[in-house]
């Protein structure tokens, strides 16, 4: 069993921006690097989580989100981390009904520890929404941390509430 670091892409990867599909406006996280760094050191796998309902919406194709993923992953290469996975929830449940992947659902995460043999339980989720957060506890994490930049977020079922990456670690 191997213990993973879960992370939600926009917001926590990657400045959020609305229906962001484009390389150009990628911009990654002060602090996302080192984090992950200091995780895989420990022996973590990295694993991203993410609710991609401008595919059910039709704002961009999953064809656009694999060609931006290749990317991102690469650039996480270039910094000496290897992203094991990117799971993606492509549903809406106004347009294509309910799914058990879309956070705050537990599916991604589940599905990844069945692919990976992830001890959930010893398992990190970084998120930037409560949903991220409920989808760590669903799947039976303990250590989970709401990414909140701007400090106002005041209450959450998170571990800790977060203004810099590199609160969790350092
Ligand atoms: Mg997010
Ligand atoms: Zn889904």
């Amino acid at each position: 069993m191997v213990k993973a670091l879960f992370l939600d892409r926009d917001g926590v990867v990657n400045i959020e921006k609305d229906y962001l599909y484009e390389i150009e406006d990628f911009e990654f996280i002060e602090g996302i690097f080192s984090l992950c760094n200091y995780y895989q050191e420990l022996g973590y796998i990295i694993i991203i989580v993410t609710n991609q309902s401008g595919i059910a919406r039709k704002y961009y194709s999953e064809e656009d989100f694999n060609k931006l993923s290749t990317w991102m992953v690469t650039e996480f290469k270039k910094n000496n981390i290897e992203i094991k996975k990117v799971y993606f929830c492509p549903h809406h449940p106004d347009i294509s009904g309910e799914c058990f992947c879309r956070k705050p659902n537990p599916g991604m995460l589940l599905d990844a520890s069945a692919e990976f043999d992830i001890d959930l339980k010893n398992s990190i989720i970084v998120g930037d929404k409560e949903r991220d957060i409920e989808a760590g506890i669903n799947a039976g994490l303990n250590e989970t941390y709401l990414y909140d930049e701007t400090n106002s977020i005041k209450s959450s079922k998170a571990t800790k509430i977060i203004s810099k990456l590199d609160e969790i670690w350092k």
